[in-house]
């Protein structure tokens, strides 16, 4: 089922996951037993995420050398787990950067045979230290030009022209939304509208940048509504763990984490986990009551906060 549909038709808010694929040459064990803990949650949907392959500069004996290299591959596969062992809809990020539009197609291509309808379209980000490969004119460039390839896809129009019989593919298409504005954005306001041009050319839902100060998100809905941006606006939240994570999540994510939080974990960082579930928890009961449409958070290695932020639910 859609992602959309499953908004549509529930009669609560729904609680949904977003997962990592484990490291190259990674077990995949680990993730498969944060899948199973997180299923008794009953998530309608998981979104696995998308990685980028990076040109790496490394030194070895005989010099600088330059490789390419995808540090974590296996979107597809842990998307195929989901669905099929799981009967979970998974939802696979599909990335600008580092992919050539034909790629792009082909990977939609094996989506639909694997009967996944659902994707998450992004641009991915260029590092400073280790950057995507940039592949020119053949790659898409905003987020919005993928949703417009999808979409053409969605109405049969594949990239080569005139294929005979060409089936439309059938996918709901989220995008990503920033609540703080995406730190490439001048401002606010400019971020918003090109959010609006992502909704414009077919996306069907947002997921939001995590965010630590439901404020932001508020007002993010509402500037959005102003802009004539009408679809369902899903809050993204992550529970923090640990003291680093007050430098690390600010810094990777561009988001504040507010000084009630910050100051809370620096003065116990023994019990950053206690202090971050009990905040998130906050969160997540401030935002049902507003009613939003859809928790979604994003799980890295342990269901464990997780767990215990909905079990704590009142
Ligand atoms: P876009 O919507 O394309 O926007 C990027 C920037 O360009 C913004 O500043 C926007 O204002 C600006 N912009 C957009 N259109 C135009 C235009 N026409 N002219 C000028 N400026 C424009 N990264 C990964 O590598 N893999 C993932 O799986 C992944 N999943 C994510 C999931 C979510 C929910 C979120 C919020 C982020 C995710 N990211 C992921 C991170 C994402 O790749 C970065 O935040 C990236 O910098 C922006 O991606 P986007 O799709 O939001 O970009």
């Amino acid at each position: 089922m859609k992602v959309i549909e499953h908004l549509e038709r529930a009669d609560r808010p729904l609680i949904s996951f977003e997962l990592i694929p484990p490291l190259r040459g990674g077990n995949i064990k680990g993730l498969l037993a944060l899948i199973e803990d997180l299923v008794a949650f009953e998530p309608p949907f998981i979104d696995i995420t998308s990685h980028a392959a990076q040109v790496v500069y490394e030194e070895t004996d005989q010099g600088i050398e330059r490789r390419v290299k995808r540090k974590r591959p296996g979107t597809l596969g842990v998307c195929a787990l989901i669905q099929n062992k799981y009967d979970i809809d998974a939802v696979p990020h599909v990335l600008c950067t580092g992919f050539t539009r034909e790629e792009t197609e082909d990977f939609l291509i094996e989506l639909r045979y694997l009967g996944i309808d659902n994707v998450l379209a992004i641009r991915g980000d260029e590092s400073t230290y280790e950057k995507p490969l940039t592949l020119g004119r053949s790659a898409n460039r905003y987020a919005r030009d993928l949703v417009g390839q999808i979409r053409d896809m969605n109405q049969g129009r594949y990239i080569e022209r005139g294929l005979l019989d060409a089936e439309p593919s059938n996918f709901c298409i989220g995008v990503s939304g920033y609540p703080e504005k995406h730190f490439e954005a001048p401002n606010l306001k400019t971020d918003i509208r090109h959010a609006r041009e992502k909704v414009e050319a077919g996306g069907e839902y947002i997921v939001t940048q995590m965010f630590f100060d439901n404020r932001h998100y508020f007002r993010y809905v509402e500037l959005c509504r102003a802009e004539g941006i009408e679809v369902p606006i899903i809050p993204g939240l992550k529970v923090l763990t640990n003291a680093a994570q007050l430098r690390s999540i600010s810094r990777t994510f561009h988001c504040e984490i507010p000084a009630d939080l910050s100051e809370a974990v620096e003065s116990d960082p023994e019990h950053a986990l206690d202090i971050g579930v009990e905040w998130t928890r906050r969160q997540v009961e401030e935002l049902l009551d507003h009613g939003v449409p859809s928790v979604h958070f994003y799980v890295m290695q342990s269901a464990e906060a997780v767990g215990r932020v909905l079990a704590g639910l009142t």
